[in-house]
């Protein structure tokens, strides 16, 4: 008689939690989430210091215990180096743990969406380096949630969407804004003067301006006047219309 042999199909999931707001994240991400023994989840570092863990926060508002959560510490800085250690750091221990606890359900976690912009990328091209499988969860990416603050349309009938992740040439720059499209713009701090030096030159377009969009200090304007006034901390998107 043949002996069935139980295969067992290890998977470590990329959670998108969704822009900060705790409603916003996906039943599919928040039952993995439940489910999950093990949840790697970001504390960022500045040089102020350890600051409070806005994913940790999240997660606890939503019924997930406080064993679950594996913290890890997150530089931040404009030199990517300390991220990438401390991403290469989280794929090692997650991958290391699933395979000494094959029956483990392991989740990272990512803000916003994790296949946009997200460190997941990484984390996971040295996961699978490692050979193990992973799955992502898709969730609401915060300039889907910037614009539903806003209301109305990002895009409709023949505009186009252009996402700049806060730095681009100055030739795509200039094509940005003299474009009749939509452009989105990440990591506000990362181009505050390219954006303050567009709103004057570019009058007619509708500038909007959202900071730590979803969490308690969430901040939108969309007066030119604010924005130019404004110190663009990294959580900032800037969404530029023509109409
Ligand atoms: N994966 C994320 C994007 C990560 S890149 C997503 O799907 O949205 C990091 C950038 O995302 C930040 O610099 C900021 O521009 C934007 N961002 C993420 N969450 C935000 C929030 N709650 N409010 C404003 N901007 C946010």
């Amino acid at each position: 008689m043949a002996h069935l042999q139980t295969i067992i199909y290890t998977m470590i999931y990329f959670v998108s939690l969704g822009p900060g707001d705790p409603e916003l994240i996906t039943l599919k991400a928040l039952r993995t989430l439940r489910e999950a023994d093990y949840i790697y989840t970001p504390v960022p570092v500045s040089r102020k210091g350890r600051h409070t863990s806005k994913a940790a926060e999240m997660m606890l508002s939503l019924g997930i215990r406080e064993e679950q959560i594996q913290l890890y510490d997150l530089p931040m800085s404009k030199d990517r180096d300390g991220a990438l250690e401390a991403y290469d750091l989280v794929a090692r221990t997650a991958s290391q743990k699933q395979q000494d606890e094959p029956d483990a359900r392991i989740a990272i976690v990512a803000e916003g969406d994790c296949g946009f912009y997200s460190s997941s990328a990484y984390i996971g091209e040295q996961i699978e380096q490692a050979g193990l499988a992973t799955e992502q969860i898709c969730g609401v990416p915060a300039f889907i949630a910037c614009n539903g603050r806003l209301g109305g349309q990002l895009v409709q009938l023949e505009e186009q969407c252009t996402v700049i992740p806060g730095e681009a040439t100055e030739e795509e720059w200039v094509r940005a804004w003299q474009s009749a499209h939509t452009i989105v713009v990440m990591k506000g701090s990362l181009c505050e003067a390219e954006i303050k030096s567009a709103i004057t030159r570019y009058p007619d377009r509708k500038w909007h301006y959202f900071e730590f969009v979803g969490m308690p200090k969430e901040y939108i304007t969309s007066q030119t006047s604010d924005i130019l006034e404004r110190e663009f901390p990294y959580f900032s998107i800037i969404i530029s219309k023509c109409r």
